[in-house]
């Protein structure tokens, strides 16, 4: 069978190949603790779903139309009002099935073989391979711990080609857990204002934020960056929705325009229910979302603090989403008790599986080796017990 092109350049995902392994162990009866999590482990709020009940029960189970319905859309000009203080209208907002498939959308209708598309690393898996299925580059620039794995505008100066179209930033981050202070994302935006470059801003895990950090969106930044960015945000991460598939992009009218022409020749309109679920989500009241994001702010304290406590780990302390991003590449070049060396992210993680039944990302899953994602989308009493058992596994090294 001959395949195309374009489905043998991407990569599969690794972040789903840990979460297969950890599975197998455990359906083995393997006591298996795992921080590879990529979603809230909460419930949809019961307003959230007793929206998606009344939806089915009115018989709101037909084709929308393909941008998504009014009263959604009006639900997002709304929050976009209420949160970020930006006005947008109706034909600048389109819902799609979930941000993963807003951003597919995007590349598809903005870039073509070789335009550059500038993507921070670490960076979400999924960033580069979706703009190599749009037939584009990636450009990945290392960020570093030392600047909190943030971009900085003389690291993009240093990419810049004149075949560069746009920049990626996503804040707070996945993978990292650090989001950008307002001032950098000015400087950002100045650059990328005097280059023609488009800003693209995933602000997914907005609500996520701890220590009274404030987000902001590049889009909030002025008229000319509001016109020259695209805000892809949803439902998934911080309403604990992520099976209902409600993403959306707000941006001009005539990005949106394309996007919309795209939609209605593949998916059509996301399903009415989750719309309908979607817009109780963005204009109900928000206590239970402040209570998951209370949580999170405890669980990250407790596995940072526990992390930091094992010889040869760092660790900063991430300010949103719920991701810490350990360091581990002082362990490397140690050896197991079979005399085998750890040469990587790939190895240790692999390691901590097999001997100590502990499964976490590998960094080079997101660019960079010498960390792994460490989900705190799970239990107090799981985020102990994992840690202390990671300590161990690192104590055995040689
Ligand atoms: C989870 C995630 C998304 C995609 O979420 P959907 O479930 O497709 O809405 C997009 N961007 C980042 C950074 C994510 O972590």
């Amino acid at each position: 069978m001959k395949f195309s092109k374009r489905i043998e350049q991407v990569n599969p995902s690794m972040t789903l190949a840990i979460d297969a392994k950890a599975k197998e162990l455990k359906a083995k009866g393997e006591d298996v603790i795992g921080f590879g999590a990529g979603e809230p482990d909460f419930d949809t709020p019961e307003r959230i779903k007793r929206a998606g009940i009344r939806a089915i029960e009115a018989n709101d189970t037909h084709y929308t139309p393909v941008g998504g319905t009014n009263e959604l859309k009006d639900a997002i000009i709304t929050k976009m009002k209420r949160d970020n203080g930006l006005v947008y209208e109706r034909n600048e907002i389109i819902a799609s099935c979930g941000a993963k498939h807003s951003f597919y959308n995007l590349a598809q209708a903005l870039w073509d073989e070789g335009d550059e598309v500038i993507i921070p690393a670490p960076y979400w898996v999924s960033f580069p391979e979706m703009v190599v299925l749009a037939g584009a580059k990636p450009v990945i620039i290392e960020t570093y711990s030392t600047n909190n794995f943030k971009i900085t505008v003389d690291q993009i100066k240093e990419s810049l080609t004149t075949n560069t179209r746009a920049i990626l930033i996503n804040t707070p981050s996945n993978p990292t857990g650090f989001a950008y202070e307002k001032s950098e994302l000015e400087a950002i935006t100045e650059f990328a204002l005097q280059n023609n470059l488009l800003l693209i801003s995933d602000e997914i895990y907005e609500w996520i934020i701890f220590d009274g950090f404030q987000h902001s969106s590049i889009a909030s930044l002025g008229k000319e960056a509001k016109k020259n960015c695209v805000v892809i945000n949803g439902v998934s991460k911080c309403y604990a929705m992520t099976g209902w598939r409600i993403g959306y992009i707000a941006a001009d009218a005539e990005i949106v325009k394309k996007i919309t022409k795209l939609q209605g020749q593949s998916t059509s309109g996301p399903c009415s229910i989750s719309q309908a679920a979607s817009i109780e989500a963005l204009m109900g009241p928000h206590d239970d979302v402040i209570a998951m994001v209370r949580e999170f702010e405890k669980r990250r304290n407790t596995m940072v603090d526990l992390l930091t406590d094992i010889p040869g780990v760092s660790c900063n302390k991430p300010n949103g989403s719920f991701y810490s991003f350990p360091d581990f590449s002082a362990l490397y070049g140690k050896k197991d008790k079979n005399g085998n060396a750890i040469h990587g992210s790939l190895d240790f993680t692999e390691y901590l599986l097999t001997e100590k039944k502990v499964a976490i990302v590998p960094g080079i899953a997101f660019g960079s080796d010498a960390n792994a994602r460490m989900s705190f989308a799970t239990s107090m009493e799981k985020i102990e017990e994992g840690v202390k058992r990671i300590k161990e596994a690192v104590k055995l090294l040689q």
